[in-house]
């Protein structure tokens, strides 16, 4: 885990499907893949003073697929592709699914970790992520506004906190928008 003297507003990010490519249980920095948008999406967030977090569940260090080391270079693939200090924390969950968890989404507890860590306040800060899980954990934490991404179509679940977007730029926009208060 990486601590950085962050304060404030955050978006929680999903990684796998979310900011690369989902290779399923990615353990080699040469199959980091950045999807479409963003990195330029990313940084327009940051120049609106959020902070970036990425929360993700890596269970494939929970089943034995791969180790702590390879899960942090393919955080440094991440990172160069990215441009370096565009992510200023990274908590991941290792557990597998079958072992009760509140850390691993839909658990809020990564979440919570980082508020707690970097002083960030959750009702509010927003999450992106492509899955129902990301969105539940976002909710749970008590944030302000949830995006599913790269999800055309998807019904978001009813709740006003939720949008889904079909693609990484849109779902920026959406964020940034609330932030200048024209949500
Ligand atoms: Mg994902």
């Amino acid at each position: 885990m990486r601590r950085w003297a962050v304060r404030g507003k955050a978006v929680f990010l999903d990684r796998d499907g979310t900011l690369m490519v989902d290779v399923g249980y990615c353990s080699r920095p040469e199959d980091v893949r950045l999807l479409p948008g963003v990195q330029e999406g990313l940084a327009r967030l940051k120049c609106a003073d959020l902070s970036l977090v990425i929360v993700t569940n890596q269970s494939g260090l929970g089943r034995g697929y791969f180790n702590e080391t390879a899960f942090w270079q393919v955080q440094q693939a991440l990172d160069a592709q990215l441009g370096p200090g565009l992510i200023d924390a990274v908590y991941f969950c290792p557990d597998h699914p079958d072992s009760p968890s509140l850390r691993r989404k839909p658990g809020p507890g990564m979440l919570l970790e980082a508020a707690q860590d970097l002083g960030l306040h959750l009702s509010e800060s927003y999450l992106l992520g492509d899955r129902d899980s990301d969105i539940e954990a976002g909710l749970a934490a008590g944030l302000k506004l949830c995006g599913l991404v790269f999800a055309p179509g998807a019904a978001p679940n009813g709740d006003r906190r939720v949008f889904a977007a079909g693609n990484f730029t849109e779902a920026a926009n959406r964020i940034l928008r609330d932030v200048a208060g024209n949500g």
